[in-house]
């Protein structure tokens, strides 16, 4: 056990964020109760974590402010994966850092992920690593179409990435993405999406949150079921995320999307964080993923991780729907980021909780009427919520 992460007592403790985005503010807010305060280092001083504690204006490249950062703090993590790995080393210098830098670093190139997972013996979407025009023709004489064009580092919420349905596209995708180094990924038809979290503490103690069923559109994760696949499925995923704890001897909160097909998990992307598809844990699970985040890397034991609810998250992306409709059904849970709307931007969520998988349903769909938009039609590609 890191004798620095045990020395961090409850109701003493300060934790550094590099990022302080949604998530480091939901992180606080499981925090504080804890008697843990916060600081956070984040370019803009809009930063929607800002009001629960100090917030240090910087550049993510700024390695004096990650110092700085360090000086301030006892134990330091991340809401955001793209930190550079020279302000992550530096931090880690001075203060402990969780999750640790190297599992950061192998997760912001795509290409080296799936070379570790496959080193692992995990299987994950056949690709072809793509540095010229040439390479890209290879690919897809090798994958065949269609194929996902994407960029091998910086992307998310489906940005940096185009889908080659057929040769025509070809041109349009190397023009939007060719200047950088790329990774071309096979087109899964998959029967369905699902992500496993799992916490480990820095004294090696692991629980699972039960798998979670995704349904993104376009690239962006609009729903997420709680707990609707088998022990088989949950077994195997927790199996896979088990050798890459061990792998990068790894302390906190860390996500594995999965695409399903059969009954069989292919791995889509590590995330080596809190991750959107576990917000429903704050509203229906025996401890949220984040206050585990926090306990598991200030050396708190370990909170129960079971469902204590059916639960299902809605994602407000670019504008909240009408407040007091979504609140007037029952078992909503309400969550504003307090983040400026703009298209395409994560600025809230809700869960729906109920004691029942029937009642979920029935609340889904006013739920989705009053969110308006496209929640209708995806619910619908959910077996159990369609109408
Ligand atoms: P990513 O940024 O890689 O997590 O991709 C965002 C979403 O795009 C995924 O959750 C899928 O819904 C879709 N997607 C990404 N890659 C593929 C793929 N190779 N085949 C099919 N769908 C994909």
């Amino acid at each position: 056990m890191n004798q620095s992460a045990r020395n961090v007592l409850p109701g003493r403790g300060r934790v550094g964020i590099l990022g302080g985005g949604q998530l480091g503010r939901m992180m606080a807010i499981a925090g504080i109760p804890l008697g843990l305060e916060f600081v956070f280092l984040d370019p803009s001083s809009e930063a929607c974590a800002g009001s629960l504690g100090q917030l240090l204006q910087a550049e993510f490249s700024d390695t004096d402010a990650a110092r700085q950062l360090a000086a301030m703090v006892d134990v330091a993590t991340f809401d955001f994966e793209n930190i550079p790995q020279e302000t992550a080393q530096a931090l880690a210098q001075i203060k402990p850092l969780y999750p640790p830098s190297r599992a950061l670093g192998a997760c912001q190139d795509r290409v080296v992920e799936k070379e570790i997972l496959t080193g692992l013996g995990v299987r994950v979407t056949p690709y072809h690593a793509v540095s010229s025009r040439t390479d890209l023709l290879d690919g897809l004489g090798k994958l065949g179409y269609p194929a996902v064009l994407k960029t091998r580092r910086l992307g998310y919420d489906g940005k940096g990435q185009v889908v080659i349905h057929e040769q025509e596209d070809l041109e349009r995708a190397w023009q939007q993405l060719g200047d950088q180094e790329l990774v071309l990924e096979a087109f899964v038809h998959f029967d369905a999406e699902c992500s496993l979290i799992a916490v480990r503490g820095t004294g090696g103690e692991t629980r699972y949150w039960p798998l979670t069923r995704n349904v993104h559109s376009e690239g962006i994760l609009a729903l997420s079921l709680a707990g609707d696949f088998d022990q088989a499925l949950q077994s195997q995923a927790e199996g896979i995320i088990l050798r890459l704890l061990d792998h990068f001897d790894y302390s906190g909160v860390l996500t594995l999307e999965f695409f399903v097909l059969g009954d069989e998990l292919l791995v889509n992307e590590i995330a080596p964080r809190v991750h959107n598809s576990g917000h429903w844990t704050i509203d229906g699970a025996q401890t949220s993923q984040f206050e585990n985040h926090l306990r598991a890397i200030t050396g708190m034991p370990l909170g129960g991780t079971a469902a204590d609810h059916e639960a299902l998250m809605f994602n407000w992306i670019g504008h909240l729907p009408d407040r007091e409709q979504v609140q007037s059904i029952p078992g909503v849970h309400w969550h504003d980021y307090g983040k400026a709307a703009r298209p395409g931007r994560k600025i809230g969520h809700a869960t729906l909780t109920a004691e029942t998988r029937q009642e979920l349903a029935a609340n889904a769909r006013r739920l989705a009427t009053a969110a308006r938009g496209k929640f209708s039609y995806l619910l619908n590609s959910i077996p159990g919520m369609n109408s």
